[in-house]
């Protein structure tokens, strides 16, 4: 198998709590070092990848920095970030597998963009064929990441994305990108909007040039892969 890393790092320090007397594991996810490689492309359902590993699906309108999230989380360039929105319409997955294990844990599902007006018809062409289908019927998938640009008010896209995730019953978390591009005062007034938009979703900002976010997707993503019932994994 060739994985490529991410850049080298610790993956914890133990800290005692002299107040609570309480010994506690603290990880450090943001310099964790994370081993990736590439599985598939998949542009109809017929060549998804048999259902293994659990599986978090990456969600988003074109030119929502999608690409950046994934290489950000991976700690390199795994994902292609793209100067021609919606390019990719394929699912692509990545095996991602922890320091220190022996096997990968946990597929990334990289979905193509939605929304982008030149394409969007191609693209909703592409949905009813493979991506419902995906987020529909995939035994193995654990949790849907929702990324919308917090520098823009929400779209009707995002909306229905949403709307289709909450009616699935899917495990799903709103991530609010390039949150950097904010001042305190403006992003906290732009997640207060998300929260109202969309009052059944946790939101977590993220900004793929600060590491902001970084640590809390990976303590969610690790949740729900320690989480899924292994009986999900048997295809
Ligand atoms: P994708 O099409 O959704 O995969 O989006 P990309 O990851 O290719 O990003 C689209 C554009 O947004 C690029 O110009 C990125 O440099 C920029 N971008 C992505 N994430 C961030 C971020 O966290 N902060 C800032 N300031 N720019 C970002």
């Amino acid at each position: 198998m060739i994985f490529t890393s991410g850049p080298p790092r610790t993956s914890g320090s133990l800290q005692v709590s002299a107040r609570a007397f309480t010994l506690k594991l603290e990880t450090n996810y943001h310099r964790m070092r994370v081993l990736s490689r590439f599985l598939a492309a998949a542009t109809d359902a017929a060549h998804f990848p048999a259902p293994s590993l659990p599986e978090v699906a990456f969600l988003g309108r074109s030119n929502v920095g999608k690409s950046s999230v994934i290489n950000s989380l991976v700690g390199t360039k795994l994902a292609r970030t793209s100067s021609t929105p919606g390019r990719t319409r394929s699912i692509n997955f990545f095996e991602i597998r922890w320091p220190g294990k022996p096997r990968p844990e946990v597929i990334f599902a990289d979905l193509p963009g939605y929304g982008y007006a030149k394409i969007s018809r191609e693209i909703s062409q592409d949905w009813p064929a493979f991506i419902e289908p995906y987020l529909n019927d995939r035994p193995t998938l654990a949790l849907c990441l929702a990324l919308v640009d917090v520098n823009v008010p929400p779209q009707e896209s995002d909306k229905q994305l949403l709307a289709f995730l909450d009616s699935s019953g899917r495990n799903f978390l709103l991530i609010a990108t390039k949150s950097d591009r904010l001042s305190n005062n403006q992003l906290r007034n732009a997640l207060k909007g998300l929260a109202e938009s969309y009052p059944s979703s946790t939101v977590i900002p993220f900004s793929a040039k600060t590491g902001v976010g970084r640590n809390e997707v990976w303590q969610k993503i690790r949740q729900c892969v320690a989480e899924a019932p292994a009986t999900a994994f048997q295809s």
